[in-house]
């Protein structure tokens, strides 16, 4: 074990996550595999080991520090990009069952790719848009918990995920640090989508200090039939 992955094991510690020598030996892979693809699919800017360490492994895993993941078996991840937050979260809670959805096919079979890669089971990698997939009865009011990271502003991000969610189910959206704006904003959206706002925390990232806020919206009841509307009008006209 090397100094980058003896501060990601301690600072998962101070957490109270602990990882074995093979989910390490996952992440390593994982890295690897994102730098390699990197040069072909443009998967994230953030390549230096170190900062991939930080802000996409321990920042993808922090959704755990405020919601307890025994309390889901379903999660999908909407606009996972190269994984994130759903791969680091399956490496280390192993009975999650995860759905991946994303729009950009190159990305979809990248996932795949990686998910044989570090022999992990029961992750569906979707290609397709939000708006289509949770019209679908499989995947309509179904999940646990739903989440996205960097994907849109949370007025837009309500309508693409809370249809997911089973009613009593969570929508957690991983924010950067202006947080009150938004949610303002997205007030109307979340109470459309049949949302409550139950949480929200402020996590300052280490070494950096870079704030990041974890919103957790609980759902209510079913989506009405009219939402999602059209991908177009969605991102046009966002429920505010
Ligand atoms: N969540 C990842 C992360 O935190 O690194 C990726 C963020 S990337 C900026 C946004 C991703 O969302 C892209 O991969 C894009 O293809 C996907 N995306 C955007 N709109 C979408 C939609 N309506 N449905 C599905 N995926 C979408």
């Amino acid at each position: 074990m090397d100094e980058i992955q003896r501060n990601f094991v301690q600072l998962l510690k101070e957490r109270d996550i602990l990882i074995s020598d093979n989910q390490l030996a996952q992440f390593e892979l994982y890295y690897k595999e994102l730098i390699e693809w990197n040069n072909k699919l443009n998967l994230t800017a953030i390549t230096e080991r170190e900062q991939v360490y930080l802000k996409h492994f321990y920042d993808s895993l922090s959704l755990a520090f405020y919601y307890d993941m025994n309390k889901a078996l379903s999660i999908a991840d909407i606009g996972s990009g190269a994984g994130f937050p759903s791969i680091p979260l399956r490496i280390i809670f192993p009975h999650l069952k995860v759905t991946i959805v994303d729009s950009l096919n190159k990305r979809i079979i990248f996932l795949k790719e990686l998910v044989d890669k570090l022999e992990l089971n029961n992750v569906e990698c979707i290609h397709g848009r939000a708006e289509d997939v949770s019209r679908m009865p499989a995947y309509r009011d179904q999940f646990d918990l739903v989440t996205a990271r960097a994907v849109a502003k949370l007025s837009v991000l309500n309508e693409l995920c809370l249809p997911f969610v089973k009613k009593d189910g969570h929508f957690i959206a991983m924010k950067g640090s202006e947080i009150e704006e938004e949610l303002l904003d997205a007030a109307y959206s979340i109470s459309e989508l049949k949302g409550k706002v139950v949480q929200v925390d402020r996590m300052e990232l280490p070494s950096e200090h870079s704030i990041r806020h974890i919103v957790v919206i609980k759902k209510r009841f079913a989506t009405p039939a009219k939402y999602p509307r059209k991908a177009g009008l969605l991102n046009k006209n966002p429920l505010t």
